[in-house]
This record gives C-alpha cells, structure tokens and sequence, in this order.
C-alpha cells in the first residue's frame, strides 16, 4: 500500500505545476483561477476572480461552471496539495490546459501577489439561498450577481406582483417598482403582492411591505408616479433589466424607445382573457417591440384587461416567465426569450414561439432610424414626433 507521500508524489508526477511567477504572469491574461479550498478559507482571501469550487463539488460542478475543455486553468489551495489531486481529477474529465499553482495560497500571499477578500454570503443568506447555490450554474458567485442586480418593474399590477415576489425571493437586491395606483379589492383576484390590509393603501408602499416580509436582502425603491416622457429616462436609469407589466400601448412604445436610448433589456409580458405573451426585448440585439408591432392595433381591437376580463391565474403565469428571463438575462443563463415571442393559451394549456425579426426599417432600432425621441405618445404611438414635449 502506497504512502500518502509516495501517492502525492505519484500524483504530482502526472500534473503540471506552475510557481508563483509564472502564475502570476498569467492573472488577467486569460487564465481561469480555480479556488479549491473550504468555505471558511476562501472568505479569509483568495485570487482576484478566482472561480471557486470547493474540492468536495469539484466533480459535480465543474461542468456546469467550466464548459469549455480547453479553458487554461489555474487550481489553487492552501499548499498546492489539495490543487494536485484537483488538477488530476480534471485531467481524467478531460480538461487539456490544467496546472496546479505550487505552494498554494498561502505562499502565494507571502510573496506579496494580489489577493482580495471576496464578497461572502452570510450564513443566513447562505442557508436562504441553498437551493442556488446548489446549482452549479448559479453557484455563489451567481447568487452575489443577482443581490448585486436591479430590476425595474413597470407596474405592482397582475404581472408585476409574482415578478416582483419571486425575484425578491431568489434575492436580486434591488427592485424598482413604478405604479400610481391603490389597491382595490378588485385587484386581489391576481395582484398577489397586496390583501386585505392594504385596500387604499398606495400600491408601491403595500408592494414594498410584502417583500420586506419575504427578503430583507432586497431594497424596494418605489415611484408613486405616473410613467412619462418627462421622467421615463430618469427613472430607468441605472437598472439592469426591466420588467414590462404595462397594458396600454403608449407605454410600451415609450419604455421601448426609452430603453433603447438606455440599452436596458425589456421584458415584455402581456395578458388578454385567457391568453399571455411573454417576449425579451434586447437592444439593437434583438428585435425591439416596434419590430413586432410597428403601429399600434386600433382601440376598438384592443380593449384593456379592465374592459375584457382576465382569469387571475394568467399573470401569475406570464409574470413569472418575465421573473425567469429577468434572472436568465442577469445570470447570462440558456437562451432569453430574445427574438422569440411565446404565446401561452390557458384554455388549450400550449406554449407556442413565433420567431420575432428585427426589422432593418423599424423606426426605433433600424439601421437608418433618426434618433430617438422620447415624447409623450397619442393613440397612434407615433414613434418620433417632430416636436418634443414642452417641458
Ligand atoms: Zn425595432
């Protein structure tokens, strides 16, 4: 039976190492550092954008995290022990460019080279978060990214409420919620965020209490204000995606152009009776939403959820596909929904996509559209008035 010496000297002839120089030389330059050590370790320090993988989820992580093969990988722990056996674990899953940083570490700190203390998870947001970050490709530094991200919801309404409720509670740290209205108990038939205490209540504040109650890892940032042309782009600003639970077309033809003016992808769901739309808008990526609808149906052929009746479970359908995307799109996860329209029939239970182009003549994001105006819009949703609002 072999020693564990004679067996890590075995090991180590079978791996490459690389000394601290030579690593050093490679940090921002294309190589991935791979931090193998206990969670308690990595919190006290590690490589500036080490990728971390604890030793005992290397094997069921990597993959997911590291899918490339050829990827030019760096491991390190304490020593360079740890890192050794970890180098031979991804030579046998077939990673061809893998070194072992000798050392480790902490020789590593002692010969002065940059370090940092990475953002942690406290324990409770650890424990909070456990079924994310028991996904590889979310992870920890997936759950740090969606507390580090803003989302903007365009309304506390049907598709606002499941949207906002599930994207606090996966823990995206921040969430704008625009909405002018108060809570009626004819909203309480889909609008989850609100209940009974809050009818007349401000629709922004009963939102900001329900999700207080469900993460306070989440800043709620509310504008009790009508959207406008005056306020849309300040409004906006700053945020990471928004999420469109508007019902009119004027504005969703102002949050179109807007957010193409801001390069902010929109999420765009939409609901009629028994039937919703989901879609990502992702600008001058993508088709934008005059690509799909360059004129706005006339009024009598669109009547308001308020006019034609809703079944209350739809926006909780196609508001939280608009939480999906909204996370895919932060977490830069499978494939958004841009370019394709998913069409959700209740009555039949089917999801249909349409492929969505983007139009080289829409007047918004096409190749020779003049520059973007953001005014008020009339009926016509005219995208470019000659004459700016005055104000
Ligand atoms: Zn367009």
């Amino acid at each position: 039976m072999a020693s564990a010496r004679d067996h890590l000297a075995a090991v180590k002839a079978q791996i490459t190492e690389i000394d601290g120089d030579a690593a050093h030389a490679r940090l921002g330059k294309g190589a991935l550092f791979l931090d193998v050590r206990e969670p308690d370790e990595w919190e006290q320090g590690t490589i500036p954008d080490a990728l971390y993988i604890p030793r005992g989820r290397l094997e069921t992580n990597i993959e997911g995290q590291v899918a490339d093969r050829s990827t030019e990988i760096i491991i390190l722990c304490a020593s360079g022990v740890r890192s050794a056996y970890a180098a031979k674990t991804l030579g046998e899953f077939g990673y061809t460019n893998v070194a072992s940083l000798a050392g480790g570490f902490n020789k590593w700190k002692d010969q002065d080279r940059p370090w940092k203390v990475p953002a942690a998870l406290s324990p409770e947001q650890r424990n909070r978060y456990q079924r994310h970050l028991l996904l590889p490709e979310v992870g920890e530094k997936g759950q740090q990214k969606l507390l580090d991200s803003k989302v903007l919801m365009l309304g506390a309404g049907g598709l606002g409420s499941p949207a906002a409720l599930y994207l606090g509670a996966a823990g995206v740290g921040t969430s704008g919620i625009i909405d002018m209205d108060v809570v009626d108990a004819s909203n309480l038939q889909r609008q989850i965020l609100h209940n009974m205490d809050r009818i007349g209540d401000r629709k922004v504040d009963s939102a900001k209490k329900t999700i207080a109650l469900l993460n306070p890892d989440v800043n709620v940032v509310t504008h009790d204000v009508r959207l406008g042309a005056d306020n849309i782009l300040d409004i906006i600003d700053g945020y990471d995606v928004i999420v469109d639970g508007t019902d009119n077309f004027p504005t969703r033809y102002l949050v179109n152009d807007a957010s193409l003016l801001k390069r902010i992808p929109v999420v765009y769901g939409a609901i009629f009776r028994f039937e919703g739309q989901v879609s990502v808008f992702s600008p001058y990526e993508g088709p934008c939403y005059r690509c799909m609808l360059p004129i706005p149906p006339p009024a009598d052929q669109a009547p308001s959820c308020a006019e034609a009746g809703v079944l209350g479970v739809l926006p909780g359908i196609i508001g939280s596909l608009q939480a999906m995307e909204a996370i895919k799109l932060l977490l830069d996860l499978g494939d958004p929904l841009v370019g394709r329209l998913m069409a959700y029939d209740a009555l039949e239970e089917s999801f249909r996509n349409f492929k969505l182009r983007r139009d080289p003549e829409c007047p918004a994001c096409g190749e020779n559209a003049p520059p973007i105006v953001i005014a008020e819009y009339d009926e016509h949703c005219m995208p470019h008035p000659f004459e700016p609002p005055a104000s």
